[in-house]
């Protein structure tokens, strides 16, 4: 198949006016679909339980997006055992059909891109420009991974010297079935990134959504239907966690689990499934991205201006709720006073509100459980540090979770606020003795996620680039923002498996290796 080179999507320009105007088009076209029934989907077959998961707007409380149908243990049990007869048959299907599917809905979802990414406005509370980046990476990950199928389906030369009257090869064949668990953050990249990488590999899926943004992925599910993707390939089992979450990992016929969310939900899966169950007749394989807990350092040398313009927009996009998210600014002593004072002075000019509205930066948090979390968090970090801004609800803001961007100063390096995962738009501000101390307060988390580093010396940077222990680690640039192709992502200890996704060892996590030697 002749393909053009994999290209990032370029991202909607929202100063253009036509561009805007046609988003906000779309936005009244998703409004006037809220509030529809979603099916769980098996095999093809659409079934209603007539229990619901009813998602909601985290900008407006009152207002639903979706019902969606949850499944119990007995639907959980067929949708494996479907997904386990369909993979006879998908397996055999070339890399060349499989990928065709994804690049037929990647065009598709190019042509839908405002609708779903009108969707997470509405699910989710992302701005304009947020869901849209979400949108185009689900689109960069299919396009990606069709080529990188295509790649790994050559088969390999096994020896640089072949023993003589011997043939030898070596290619990849897919595992099974997959169980795949995304978070709500990135409710379609993450999602559709997750599912569709094990579904070109030649494996089928139990893809069980997020119950924060279950109608996103419902809308998926319908776009994979409608480019005729086999019934069976991906089954659609929305359902809490807690009630279905533990039999899928441990069903006797899962393969995999594909899992992105929080370090504690990663290591119950990880542990579950270690345990081999009654009937099971291989070791499964668990690919966990975690949580993260993300610093930016900031040396004497540094641009002070373009650090505390990366810090605000890595602490505060998306309310901070990125696993990339800046939540710690480790800034060297002698700039300190005046990082901080930038910081917040960029701080306080985010307008906070619901993100149907173009001009908002920092829109809600995603929920209930989410917005007292990260209250509590701030009612801690007023006594671990100095607030200087924030720390409150946004009164003015309507009838959603809203969160002022907050920032905490003179924290600790070991202090609550410093050490967890808070989610939210909440940073703390560490003060360091000089560039050697503020890397040792950069690595003393348990995470590696990401993290960045602002300095004009090439020695320190030297350093930052061997000692950094982070998954991803950028200079003189924000921490968030990797794309498909050119930041394969992936985070070290308690942030997970180092998955590197949307990077070319990605595949190989859902294939097994064959070798074949041929005497004659
Ligand atoms: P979460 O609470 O861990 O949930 C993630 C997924 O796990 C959801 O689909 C959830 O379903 C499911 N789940 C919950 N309990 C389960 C169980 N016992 N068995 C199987 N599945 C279960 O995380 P989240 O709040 O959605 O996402 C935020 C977290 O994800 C943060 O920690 C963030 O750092 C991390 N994250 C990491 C990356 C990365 O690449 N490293 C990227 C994005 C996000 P329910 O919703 O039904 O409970």
């Amino acid at each position: 198949m002749n393909l053009p080179p994999f290209r990032n999507e370029t991202y909607r320009d929202f100063s253009n006016e036509a561009v805007m105007s046609k988003f906000q088009k779309s936005l009244d076209y998703v409004s006037s679909c809220l509030g529809r029934h979603y099916p769980i989907i098996i095999g093809g077959e659409k079934i209603e339980t007539g229990e619901f998961l009813i998602s909601t707007n985290p900008s407006n409380k009152s207002e639903v997006v979706g019902r969606v149908h949850l499944a119990n243990k007995e639907l959980a049990d067929r949708a494996i055992q479907t997904a386990a007869r369909t993979f006879e048959q998908w397996k055999r299907f070339s890399a060349k059909d499989r990928a065709r599917y994804l690049l037929a809905a990647a065009a598709e979802l190019r042509r839908r891109r405002d609708e779903f990414s009108c969707w997470m406005v509405y699910e989710v509370g992302k701005s304009w420009a947020e869901a849209d980046a979400d949108t185009a990476e689900a689109i960069d990950f299919m396009e990606f991974y069709a080529r990188e199928a295509l790649r790994y389906s050559k088969t390999q030369p096994l020896t640089p010297s072949p023993l003589p009257n011997e043939v030898n090869e070596m290619f990849y064949i897919p595992l099974g079935v997959g169980v795949i668990i995304p978070p709500w953050n990135f409710p379609l990249a993450i999602m559709v990134g997750m599912t569709t990488a094990a579904i070109v590999t030649g494996n089928t899926v139990v893809l069980k959504p997020s119950s924060e943004s279950p109608v996103i992925a419902a809308k998926f599910v319908e776009l994979l239907e409608s480019i005729s993707l086999p019934p069976g390939v991906v089954n659609f089992l929305p359902g809490s966690g807690s009630r279905i979450g533990d039999y899928i990992v441990e069903h006797p016929k899962t393969r995999f689990i594909a899992f992105t969310g929080s370090r504690e939900v990663g290591l119950r899966i990880n542990e579950l499934a270690a345990k081999t169950s009654p009937g099971q007749i291989w070791i499964k394989r668990v690919i966990a991205e975690m949580g993260g807990k993300d610093t930016i350092v900031v040396d004497s040398s540094a641009d002070l201006e373009d650090a505390a313009t990366g810090i605000v927009v890595s602490a505060f996009g998306f309310s901070g709720q990125k696993c990339s998210a800046c939540s710690r600014a480790v800034i060297v002593e002698d700039v300190y006073d005046k990082t901080l004072e930038l910081i917040v002075e960029r701080t306080k000019q985010l307008k906070v509100g619901p993100a149907t509205d173009p001009t908002i930066f920092t829109g809600p948090v995603v929920g209930a459980k989410a917005f007292n979390s990260i209250m509590e968090y701030i009612e801690i970090g007023k006594k671990e540090g100095t607030l200087v801004t924030g720390g409150s609800k946004e009164e003015s803001a309507g009838d959603g979770f809203f969160i002022q961007p907050t920032v905490i100063a003179d924290v600790a390096p070991n202090a609550r606020i410093a050490q967890e995962e808070i989610f939210g738009p909440v940073l703390a501000v560490i003060k360091a003795d000089n560039f050697d101390h503020a890397l040792e307060i950069a690595n003393n988390t348990e995470y590696g996620l990401t993290g960045s580093v602002y300095s004009k010396c090439r020695e320190n940077l030297e350093k930052a680039r061997r000692d950094f222990h982070v998954g991803n680690l950028y200079l003189n640039r924000k921490c968030t923002g990797a794309l498909v192709d050119v930041h394969p992502f992936g985070g070290f200890n308690m942030s997970g498996t180092d998955s590197k996704a949307g990077g070319r060892d990605y595949l190989l996590l859902f294939l097994q290796a064959k070798t074949v030697a041929e005497k004659f």
